[in-house]
């Protein structure tokens, strides 16, 4: 009989991540509000889903080049100049399925069985998966609140060791919502040129941010472009979450292993979606700033209730995710966000989910309609404050 210590030790040994266990909960009641997901409450723009219908209706049934489709990549060098100020020529552009294809094919370019990589915490869970897949180390640098969730760059430094190979940064900031200044970014870059490490810039919120910023910093205007590989992804500014596509651009040889780690793990990205990516970025954006503007709007209203019930931590730049700070309540994140589901229909993540650091604080999704937003984030703040001791 097959037992568990028969599978691969890194990944039978990390648990799945924090936010399944509220979201399977409140799959089971019924009317429940759900601010614990972080995948835009939108439909993918018409256009698009029009092209996708097309691209099928015209025969684009098969393989496309591992990397994507020649075409696909000439338009997406041009959005990396454009948006992002990134010279990359379509050569060294690669598709992946979604985000997170292109950041563990990145992951898998880099790093060997034993190396450690830095990663922030808090921080998204699906990092830590990605490196116990190829047994590597997650070293998780702080990123504290009472430095309002940005990393905090002496003790970072203080992690490297001579197993370091790779430093990973996401901003705009899953969970914080915090967006990264450049004079931030110049010297995390500056850190990793000291000490050799390369770095994966997580930027796939990037189009998300608000007041105004029309896009995130990246990271690649900071730290040694030879060394830093920079990954999107369609999810989050096209509300395409489903769709699965990303795309990334670093240095040739890395390219060449991301190409081949795809190639491996999924021959490529489905061919009608890569054609549907094209209208995307040939076509109208206004849907995009619309949905900008929506979860600005509701930034503005959860940071509102938050701070008059004295429960706000940071005003997030960017991305669509506010922590609130739970600690008056003196349960711990993951108890406190089973009691507001089960006592008040409220599903949100705790900030266990995300590692250590963030373990007084829950993420609330902007990703919700206002109406949910309102009665979710009331219902957290009255029952943190009437457990207030
Ligand atoms: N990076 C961060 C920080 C995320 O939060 C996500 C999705 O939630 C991704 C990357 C990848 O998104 P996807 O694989 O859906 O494109």
């Amino acid at each position: 009989m097959t037992t568990v210590a028969d599978t691969a030790s890194g990944l039978r040994s990390i648990p799945r991540s924090g936010i399944r266990e509220i979201a399977n909960l409140a799959l089971t009641i019924p009317g429940a509000i759900r601010l614990e997901v972080g995948q835009p409450d939108f439909r993918t723009p018409d256009h698009i889903v029009a092209a996708a219908k097309r691209a099928l209706d015209e025969g684009w049934h098969g393989y496309t080049p591992t990397a994507g489709l020649p075409s696909l990549r000439e338009r997406l060098a041009g959005k990396l100049r454009r948006v992002n100020g990134i010279d990359a020529p379509p050569e060294r552009i690669v598709c992946g399925v979604g985000g997170v294809g292109v950041i563990s094919s990145a992951v898998a370019a880099l790093v060997d069985a034993g190396d450690e990589v830095l990663v922030p915490d808090p921080g998204w869970s699906n990092y830590r998966l990605m490196l116990a897949a190829v047994h590597a180390r997650a070293i998780p640098y702080p990123c504290p609140p009472d430095l309002g969730f940005l990393p905090d760059l002496d003790r970072l430094e203080a992690l490297v060791t001579p197993r370091t190979k790779l430093l990973l940064v996401n901003s705009p900031n899953n969970p914080s919502g915090r967006v990264y200044e450049p004079e931030l970014l110049r010297r995390v870059g500056e850190i990793a040129g000291r000490h050799g490490l390369w770095v994966v810039s997580d930027e796939c919120y990037d189009q998300i941010v608000f007041d105004g910023s029309p896009v995130a910093p990246g990271m690649v205007h900071h730290a040694d472009a030879e060394r830093v590989v920079s990954c999107f992804t369609f999810s989050k500014t096209y509300a395409m979450t489903g769709w699965r596509l990303g795309y990334a651009t670093g240095p040739a040889p890395v390219v060449d292993s991301m190409i081949k780690a795809i190639e491996g793990s999924a021959s490529g990205t489905t061919t009608m979606v890569q054609k549907a990516a094209e209208v995307a970025l040939d076509g109208p954006q206004d849907r995009v700033a619309e949905m900008v503007a929506a979860y600005q709007r509701r930034r503005d209203l959860a940071v509102e209730l938050l701070r008059e019930a004295g429960l706000l931590t940071v005003v997030p730049e960017g991305a669509f995710y506010v922590l609130a700070d739970v600690s008056p309540a003196r349960l711990g994140a993951l108890e406190l966000a089973k009691r507001l589901l089960a006592e008040r229909r409220v599903a949100v993540a705790p900030g266990t989910a995300f590692g250590t650091v963030a373990a007084e604080a829950v993420r609330i999704s902007l990703a919700s309609s206002d109406d949910d937003l309102r009665e979710g984030v009331g219902q957290l703040c009255d029952l943190v404050n009437g457990l207030r001791r």
